[in-house]
């Protein structure tokens, strides 16, 4: 068997950003606590964890008592509401905010749409995961008036329900990790059923993700058999997998070496290993050499 990494998968520049600043802070020998897992990945949480990261959320943070001071948050790439900010601050946390450009960026350009928007009672919908992290911190940027859809049937769902009205002012997000053609279809639909209200669709996918799934495809295409590596909790994940079976059948989704079968593969097949944008570099070197140690 060939087996071959995908040059391209690995971590996202939000995500090695937020890791390279905690394993800064932790080799200077402070204390860290991360809000949330700081990676959909349990085998790199694992070794952050093995470093110093103590992960808490926001119950945790809801809930605690005494005050910190001097002790230090990281906010991680998905970013937050204001309000978890004002929390952290009242309990005495040095806040170190990894929040991802990109995320902020779309952060306050929903900020900016609602305000734009609340005059004629116009909305907001955003194309995302219900309860994902990101979703929450965008829809905490605004005080309500943003309906989020998983996709198209949700949609149709909102319409029908009232909560969607298309005779109002519509302004279109979607998360930053959602699949473009998704998006697309979710646009179009939306676009079709306007009834003299305008529609204003925010380009806000992030572009690292977008020629990942360009390229990934391909990868997918080219090679006899893919292993997709990523944690059980990661919506980019889900989503670039389902990518790779759309271009390759024999497409299996492994969180680690251990998920591997021999049964999956053929003496001569040519093995791709790819993975989301929080799965790391090391474990998709380590799922290589553990195939090629199946022959
Ligand atoms: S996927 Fe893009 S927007 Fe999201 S954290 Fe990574 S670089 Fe930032």
């Amino acid at each position: 068997m060939q087996v071959e990494i995908d040059p391209n998968s690995g971590f996202c520049g939000g995500v090695i950003r937020a890791i390279g600043t905690a394993e800064k802070i932790l080799g200077e020998g402070g204390r860290l606590y991360s809000l949330g897992a700081i990676v959909h990945n349990e085998e790199e949480l694992a070794r952050l964890q093995g470093c110093g990261l103590v992960t808490i959320d926001t119950e945790d943070l809801r809930e605690m008592r005494d005050p910190v001071a001097g002790e230090t948050l990281l906010i991680r790439a998905h970013g937050e509401p204001p309000k978890v900010y004002a929390r952290a601050k009242e309990l005495g946390f040095k806040v170190v905010d990894c929040t991802c450009p990109v995320v902020l960026g779309l952060q306050k350009k929903i900020r900016e749409a609602r305000l734009r928007l609340a005059p004629a009672e116009g909305q907001i919908v955003l194309f995302g995961k219900i309860g994902h992290p990101e979703v929450m911190g965008l829809v905490g940027q605004v005080d309500g008036g943003v309906t989020v859809v998983e996709n198209l049937d949700q949609l149709r769902d909102r319409i029908a329900d009232g909560t969607i009205r298309p005779y109002r002012d519509i302004e279109l997000f979607s998360q930053t990790t959602m699949s473009p053609e998704g998006y697309a279809r979710v646009r179009e639909y939306l676009s079709s059923i306007m009834a003299g209200a305008e529609l204003t669709v925010h380009e806000t996918i992030c572009q690292q993700v977008a020629s990942r799934h360009r390229e990934l495809a391909e990868f997918a295409r080219n090679h006899d058999v893919i292993v997709f590596v990523s944690g059980k909790d990661s919506s980019n994940g889900k989503v670039l997998c389902e990518l790779c079976r759309g271009a390759n059948v024999r497409t299996w989704h492994i969180g680690s070496a251990s998920g591997l079968r021999r049964e999956w593969f053929r003496p001569d097949d040519r093995v791709g290993v790819c993975g989301a944008t929080s799965t790391p570099k090391w474990l998709l070197e380590e799922v290589a050499a553990a195939i090629k140690n199946l022959q």
